[in-house]
């Protein structure tokens, strides 16, 4: 599909790091999740087949810890930025740090730890906000109740859209993202070649994808960028 850029055009990409700054662990750092969890008992089917009631307690804790978290310095100059220009934040995130610091289009292609579905229905979503679920908590139809996440070997969400708006966007501010999970760490390849490209992070990313790289912590950069493209 052939696609034009439009001159308005914002696309911000996010990952864990911007969020980190909230007191919400990453997965990869040091410290982060994956240290004390390993990645197949809570996020993948399997392990969600063999323990369910693990994988429920650590999507709870999750959900209640980004319940407590505020947006922090980078959330909110991305909010800023619909001031001039048409932006849509695609995150990785399973927060809801965005649409609280006033993001109006935020697409979360891992899904939403505010939200749990059924696992007889994938289309039966209900909004749970910061509550936890248990064992035997049901749907209408009476199955268990899961977290609306997207674990690994699953479907990620809203493909077509996020490629669609890389593709268009004039520019193009990536943050506190490893790119080590596909396919979202690809979209980066559908940005326009002349498209200014920025990468945020505490690292420089593990391949060169044609994007300026910018060191530092997402509170301390982001707003810098933000606050330059504000006033261009
Ligand atoms: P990741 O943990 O793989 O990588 C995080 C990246 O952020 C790293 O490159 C790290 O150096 C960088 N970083 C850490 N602190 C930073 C800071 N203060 N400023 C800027 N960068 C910082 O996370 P990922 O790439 O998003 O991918 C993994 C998956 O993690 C996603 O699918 C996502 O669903 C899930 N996740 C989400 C949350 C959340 O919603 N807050 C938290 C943990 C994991």
């Amino acid at each position: 599909m052939k696609h034009s850029i439009k001159p308005d055009k914002l696309v911000v990409f996010t990952g864990a790091g911007i969020s980190a700054e909230s007191g919400l662990q990453t997965f990869r750092d040091t410290d982060g999740l994956w240290e004390t969890h390993s990645i197949e008992d809570v996020a993948s089917v399997r392990g969600w087949q063999r323990n369910p009631e693990l994988v429920l307690n650590f999507y709870n804790a999750r959900r209640q810890q980004a319940a407590a978290a505020q947006p922090n310095a980078a959330h909110l100059a991305i909010a800023q930025l619909e001031e001039k220009y048409a932006v849509t934040v695609i995150t990785q995130n399973i927060d809801a740090l965005h649409e609280r610091a006033g993001s109006s289009q935020v697409v979360h292609l891992h899904g939403e730890l505010s939200k749990v579905r059924s696992t007889r229905d994938p289309q039966r979503v209900y909004d749970l906000g910061a509550k936890a679920i248990q064992l035997g908590d049901c749907c209408d139809l009476g199955a268990q109740l899961r977290p609306d996440i997207v674990w690994f070997g699953e479907c990620i969400r809203h493909w077509d859209l996020a490629q669609s708006c890389f593709a268009t966007a004039s520019k193009l501010l990536v943050v506190g993202t490893s790119l080590q999970v596909e396919p979202a760490a690809s979209l980066l390849h559908c940005a326009p070649a002349q498209a200014e490209k920025i990468i945020v992070g505490m690292e420089a990313p593990w391949r060169d994808y044609g994007y300026s790289f910018v060191q530092g912590k997402a509170t301390a950069r982001v707003p810098e960028i933000c606050k330059r493209w504000l006033a261009n």
